[in-house]
Parts: C-alpha cells; sequence; structure tokens
C-alpha cells in the first residue's frame, strides 16, 4: 500500500507583494525519492522551507504525513499552530543545506549528538552510540572526534546528513546538498543519499544533478517562476521534455 507524505495543493506564497509560490500542487508518497529541477529564483527553496516551518505558506493546503503545517483545522477553520506542535512537527522532518552549518566548536560526533540529546532528551550514552552507528553509516566512523575545519566539504556535509538522520525523521528535504562542493567531493555526498533512497527514506531533493536524478529519481519536478513546469518519470521530464522551458534549461545543464 502507498500512503501520501506530503501533499501540496495550490500552495500559494509571497514576501510582500512578490508571488513566489503561484499554486503548487504535488504528492509525494511514502517512500519515494522526489527531485525538483528549476532555474534559480524559481521558489524551490522557498517550496521546501514551507515544509520545515522556515515560511510560511499563505495560500493553500500543505501536509506531511496526513497533518497541515503550520495550522489547525477546526471545522472549516484554520488557526495558527502552536509553537510546541509546530516543534513536534518539525522533529519528524530532516533538512540538509548548501552550506553544511555545522556547529564549529563540536566535534563531529557531538555535532550528530547534539538534537538527540538537547530535543529529544536521550541519554548521552544512547546518543553516542546512535551517532557513531550514523557517522558510520556515512563513511565516517574514523572522523567522529574531528573538528568541522578539519574536514573536507564532502565529510562536512556527510555530518550533516547523519545530524539530521539522528532524529529519526520520516521524511528527509535536501537544499542542493552538493552546489557548494569541489567537483571531486560531489560524488560521496551523492552516494550517501543513494544508500539512504535504497533504504527507503522518503526524500525531496532540489538538485542540479541530473545524473542523480535520472539514477535515483521516482518523479522529477520542472519548476519555474513559482509553478510546477512538468512533473514525470525521470526518463520523460529529462529524456523527453514536453514543455519549452524544461528543454532550454536542460539544455543549459547537461
Ligand atoms: P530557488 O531556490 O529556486 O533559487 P528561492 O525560493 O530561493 O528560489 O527564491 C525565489 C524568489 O523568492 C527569489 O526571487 C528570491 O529573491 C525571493 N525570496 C526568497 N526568500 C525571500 C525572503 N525571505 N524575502 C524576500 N524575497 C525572498
Ligand atoms: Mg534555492
Amino acid at each position: 500500500m502507498t500512503t501520501t507524505m506530503v501533499k501540496a495543493e495550490n500552495v500559494h506564497k509571497s514576501f510582500g507583494h512578490v508571488e513566489v509560490l503561484k499554486g503548487i500542487d504535488l504528492e509525494v508518497t511514502n517512500g519515494e525519492v522526489f527531485c525538483i529541477l528549476g532555474p534559480s529564483g524559481s521558489g524551490k527553496s522557498t517550496f521546501l522551507r514551507c515544509i520545515n516551518h522556515l515560511e510560511r505558506v499563505d495560500g493553500g493546503r500543505l501536509s506531511v504525513d496526513g497533518k497541515l503545517i503550520g495550522y489547525r483545522e477546526e471545522g472549516d477553520k484554520l488557526y495558527e499552530m502552536h509553537e510546541r506542535e509546530v516543534a513536534a512537527q518539525r522533529r519528524d522532518i530532516g533538512m540538509v543545506f548548501q552550506r553544511f552549518n555545522l556547529f564549529p566548536h563540536m566535534t563531529a560526533l557531538e555535532n550528530v549528538m547534539e538534537a538527540p540529546v538537547q530535543v529529544r532528551g536521550e541519554p548521552k550514552a544512547a546518543a553516542r552510540k546512535l551517532g557513531l552507528e550514523l557517522l558510520d553509516r556515512v563513511g565516517l566512523a574514523e572522523r567522529a572526534g574531528n573538528y568541522p575545519a578539519e574536514l573536507s566539504g564532502g565529510q562536512q556535509q556527510r555530518v550533516a546528513i547523519a545530524r539530521a538522520l539522528a532524529m529519526k525523521p520520516k521524511l528527509m528535504l535536501f537544499d542542493e546538498p552538493t552546489s557548494a562542493l569541489d567537483p571531486e567531493l560531489v560524488g560521496e555526498v551523492l552516494d550517501v543519499m543513494k544508500d539512504l533512497a535504497r533504504d527507503g527514506m522518503t526524500m525531496i531533493v532540489v538538485t542540479h544533478e541530473i545524473g542523480f536524478a535520472r539514477e535515483v529519481a521516482d518523479t522529477v519536478v520542472f519548476m519555474d517562476g513559482g509553478v510546477i513546469v512538468e512533473a514525470g518519470k525521470p526518463a520523460d521530464v529529462l529524456g523527453n521534455p514536453q514543455h519549452v522551458r524544461t528543454k532550454a534549461f536542460l539544455s543549459k545543464v547537461l
């Protein structure tokens, strides 16, 4: 049985007078790898940030695992969610950014242990055990005691992925996770993401890595100007794009 993990219905978002999301409709099912492509400024990050409560949707409906994001529904009225409920929703969603944002004064292991200990109140020993497992999973067991400055960009990003996984999220959001990396470090991060995908993690990935999208995605959407222009299987959207804007974009990045 497939269940819906993320559902967006006519999602709108403006900054002042500028409408950045102009009615996004999409559905991500449990276990799916969902890639979002599109030119800079098309609203990709804003959409991910809405899912993770970093921005507030101002029109339409956005839900994760059957629950509206940011709002409580009573009858046909919507009320803003309490901070506590927002925090609970955010705990279930992991996010990895272009910039790794690791805590510089903490070791790799301490970075991964931080949220389980501080947010979930886990005993340090248990958080440490999980942290070491996760670092091993991203290929960094030997680097547990290193500080971010002692790690390459690719290693830092892998720690950031382990840190997000430490909260046992049901959904992972990736916002151009390899865009800030030197080309020779991109592969090791994509490999970790492929491994996660194989493990059944539900993932929304904003990326310019067409090879990754072709190989790993179940669904690819092309976003431009705050709307989804084209959506479908990677072989169709990437191999046989229908829309002129998708074709133009792909001809630039391929
Ligand atoms: P993408 O990730 O596709 O490059 P973004 O979602 O970052 O696009 O941005 C879409 C548009 O929204 C851009 O024009 C950007 O300048 C604008 N924007 C994003 N965040 C803000 C903000 N906090 N305030 C004002 N404008 C914003
Ligand atoms: Mg962006």
